[in-house]
C-alpha cells in the first residue's frame, strides 16, 4: 500500500509534466473507484492550466485556477507519464483514467480500485476544509511539528502510541510501515499508551518520523524515472527496514528477535529488547 513517501515521490515525478501545461482531454475508462468518478470531470478540466500539485497527507492536490482535483492512490493506485506521440497509449487492464497534455499522458492505473479522483470547484471554498482533509493532523515536515506538538497531541490519549500515530490525526503521514519503523528507531514500544509519552521520548519520537520518512523519500527518488513509459515499475518501494515483516529475524541492533504482534487489526513488528518501555 502507498504510503506517504510514495504519494510525494510521486508528486515529485508528476509535477514537470504537469505544471504550467493545459489539460487537453481527459479520458474516464471506469468511475468506480472508492467514490465514483464525476461524471462531468472532463468538464471541469478540459482547457484548464495546472497550477501546481501539492500534496496533503496521502492526498495530491491539482491546483486549477477554478478548483482543485484532489487525486488517492487507495491500496494499489500509481501514476504513470506516457509519452502520447499525438495520441492515446493503448490501456490495458486497470488503466481508469487519463489526463492528455500535448506531450503526455499521465495515467492512473489501479487494480483494486480503493483510489479516488473527485473535484473540489472553488466555489466551494478552500479545499483544506474538503471532507477528506479537514481532520488530518499537520505534515510531519511542518515546522510546528515536533516533540512539543506531540506531547500536547497525546495528552489524555490512552490508546496505544502505535494507534494514535496511524490514527492521523496528530500528525499525517505516518502509516502501518512507518509507524513500526519510526518507535524502533526511537525505542518506544508500540503497546505503551500514548498518554505515557514524556517530553524527552516525544522528542525522540518526532525526531525519528522526520529521519525515516527523509529517507523513505530518498530511497524514492532514486525511483523517480520509473514512472516514465510503459514498461515503469509501480513506483512502490521500502526502506531497508529495520523491524517491518522481519518477525522472528535478528534484530539489527541487539541480534533479539523481531516480534509480531496485532494491533487494531494491523500487524506491528518490534524488538522486546531495545523496545522494552
Ligand atoms: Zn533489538
Amino acid at each position: 500500500m502507498p504510503e506517504l513517501p510514495e504519494v510525494e515521490v510521486t508528486r515529485r515525478a508528476l509535477a514537470p509534466h504537469a505544471e504550467g501545461r493545459v489539460i487537453e482531454d481527459v479520458v474516464i475508462r471506469d468511475r468506480r473507484l472508492r467514490w465514483p468518478v464525476p461524471a462531468d470531470l472532463a468538464t471541469h478540466l478540459v482547457g484548464q492550466r495546472v497550477d501546481r500539485i501539492d500534496r496533503r497527507g496521502k492526498y495530491l492536490l491539482w491546483r486549477f485556477p477554478e478548483g482543485v482535483l484532489i487525486s488517492h492512490l487507495g491500496m494499489s493506485g500509481a501514476w504513470r507519464v506516457l509519452p502520447r506521440h499525438g495520441g492515446v497509449p493503448a490501456a490495458r487492464a486497470h488503466d481508469h483514467a487519463d489526463l492528455l497534455f500535448a506531450d503526455d499522458c499521465i495515467r492512473l492505473t489501479d487494480p483494486r480500485r480503493f483510489g479516488a479522483l473527485l473535484w473540489h470547484p472553488r466555489g466551494d471554498g478552500p479545499v483544506e476544509s474538503h471532507p477528506l482533509l479537514a481532520g488530518l493532523g499537520i505534515e510531519p515536515f511542518d515546522p510546528r511539528f515536533g516533540g512539543d506538538w506531540l506531547y500536547r497531541g497525546t495528552r489524555g490519549r490512552s490508546a496505544a502510541i502505535k494507534q494514535v500515530l496511524l490514527a492521523g490525526d496528530v500528525v499525517v503521514g505516518v502509516g502501518n510501515i512507518y509507524a513500526s519503523e519510526t518507535l524502533f528507531r526511537a525505542g518506544i514500544n508500540p503497546k505503551l499508551a500514548a498518554r505515557r509519552l514524556g517530553p524527552a521520548r516525544c522528542d525522540r519520537l518526532a525526531a525519528a518520523i522526520r529521519e525515516v520518512l527523509t529517507e523513505a523519500i530518498a530511497v524514492g527518488g532514486s525511483t523517480l524515472r520509473d514512472f516514465v513509459g510503459a514498461d515503469g515499475a509501480e513506483g512502490y518501494f521500502m526502506l531497508d527496514a529495520f523491524v517491518y515483516e522481519r518477525a522472528g529475524q535478528a534484530c539489527r541492533a541487539c541480534g533479539g528477535a523481531i516480534a509480531r504482534i496485532v494491533q487494531g487489526q494491523r500487524a506491528t513488528y518490534y524488538c522486546r529488547h531495545c523496545q522494552r518501555r
